[in-house]
């Protein structure tokens, strides 16, 4: 399958079945802004789910936290975004268009005679590169004035830091302990795109972890291997995803180790999660700017110190994108096209499809108790409309690992077909033991 046809293929599925839609479509869209649609919301639900299981109720050295998006602007001074959250850019005088001045398309040196733009395609319109801060502002209060800029925040992680204290009084933690939070993030993005891979909008799994400072490189390399795990334990496979460590150079100016965990996308090997050890930067800064002492007080040692921070950093919408990709394919089926999403139970927004085989014969009345049985547990779907080939393909396209149908025998024998999604085997299973039947397949780690 060639690549992009890939990556349209899936935008195409994603509205068809539910998963993802256009914002404000009606009105043309707004660009790179997404909405999620009934599946959608299911498959990101379980992503998040799934990371706050393993990264919280899984652990007793984690704390949970949802901080607000809106912060006191000072926090971005600290933090270092509001001097170096920038792009440099350049515009065309000629046609307005404004581009990253690292664009592959500008032939040419920006500001020179030479330099081309790569839309309109005069030459000499560039302007020299400017930095363009990526934080969204607005004003709080009444007045629309400097005094009253606050950002839509650009991370999550600065929330945990300027709670670090309230957690740490108001829980038994002692360092080494983390906190994790799950929330929105906004950033002006210059170069969006690839569906959802990068939006102005989008939400972060973020945990940063407070340990001794001696000690961060071993809570690094940790934190490495597990995050990494993760990543197979929600279905992803493992021949697709590999390390990128940060060079010297591409270093943030907060790090002192940072490794990405890559995904390969059909649009090359892309960043999904970044884990980095951001050394004393942050409550260092925080402690400064704020005049606050932010230090920990070790009782059994009898020592003060500015915890280190090892941060994991993932993107909840990135990696529901990941699963999608991943779990995309095409079989020829009896020379017909069967498109399967072959996501791993656990992770499947539907976890079965409940089906009358007839509209008659009491089938429709079996089949409809069944699926209100079952709601209760997981999230089913009923349908009964078009013949059985057709709505088992409708479930492939969703992803529903598993599609229960009640036929001729159901009513004399209490039991119905239940078929595999990736095998396409039957079996029979009594009715009783439905719910045992797909729980016990779903219960993902
Ligand atoms: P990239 O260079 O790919 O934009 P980044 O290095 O700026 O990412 P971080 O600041 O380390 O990313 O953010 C951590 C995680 O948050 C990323 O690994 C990614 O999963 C997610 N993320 C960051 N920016 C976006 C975005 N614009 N859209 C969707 N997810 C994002």
């Amino acid at each position: 399958m060639a690549e992009n046809t890939l990556m349209e293929k899936l935008v195409s599925l994603a509205k068809r079945r539910g998963f993802v839609f256009q914002s404000s479509e009606i009105y043309g869209g707004l660009g790179s802004v997404w909405d999620y649609g009934p599946l959608g919301v299911e498959l990101k639900k379980n992503v998040k789910d799934r990371w706050w299981r393993a990264m919280v109720h899984a652990r007793d050295d984690i704390e949970g936290l949802d901080a607000a998006i809106l912060m006191h602007p000072r926090v971005w001074e600290a933090s270092g975004h509001v001097a170096g959250f920038t792009d440099p850019l350049v515009d065309c005088k000629q046609c307005k268009n404004r581009f990253r001045a690292d664009d592959k398309r500008i032939k040419g040196t920006p500001g020179q005679p030479d330099a081309q733009c790569p839309v309109c395609g005069s030459k000499g319109t560039l302007t020299e590169p400017r930095l363009f801060n990526l934080m969204f502002k607005t004003f709080m209060g009444p007045v629309e004035e400097q005094a009253a800029i606050v950002y839509l925040r650009p991370e999550t992680a600065q929330g945990i830091y300027v709670n670090y204290q309230n957690v740490l009084n108001s829980s038994r933690q002692r360092v080494p302990f983390g906190i994790a939070q799950i929330g929105k993030a906004f950033r002006n993005e210059i170069t969006p795109g690839n569906f959802i891979f990068r939006t102005r909008e989008f939400e972060q799994m973020e945990m940063q972890f407070f340990v001794k400072p001696g000690t961060d490189m071993e809570w690094f390399e940790r934190w490495r291997e597990w995050r990494m795990e993760w990543h197979r334990s929600i279905g992803l496979t493992p021949t697709k995803l590999r390390w990128h460590a940060h060079g010297p150079g591409e270093l943030a100016h907060y790090a002192k180790a940072a490794y990405d965990i890559e995904y390969e996308f059909p649009f090359g090997w892309q960043e999904i999660e970044g884990v980095h050890n951001r050394s004393d930067f942050d409550l260092g800064r925080h402690q400064e700017f704020s005049g606050k002492k932010l230090e920990y007080f070790d009782q059994a040692a009898n020592e003060r110190y500015l915890p280190y921070i090892v941060e994991t950093s993932a993107g909840a919408d990135r990696v529901t994108l990941t699963l999608m990709a991943d779990a995309y394919r095409e079989e020829n089926v009896e020379g017909e096209t069967r498109v399967v999403l072959g996501f791993d139970p656990g992770i499947a927004p539907i976890k079965a499809g409940v089906f009358p085989l007839v509209k008659k014969d009491g089938m429709p009345e079996l089949a409809d108790r069944i699926y209100h049985d079952l709601k209760k547990q997981f999230p089913v779907f009923y349908d009964d409309s078009g013949a059985i080939g057709r709505r088992y393909r409708r479930m492939d396209e969703a992803g529903t690992p598993f599609c229960i149908t009640v036929d001729g025998e159901t009513a004399a024998g209490q039991t119905v077909t239940v078929r595999a999604r990736d095998a396409m085997t039957q079996e029979r299973v009594a009715i009783a033991q439905l719910g045992e039947y797909i729980g016990s397949r779903i219960r993902g780690g």
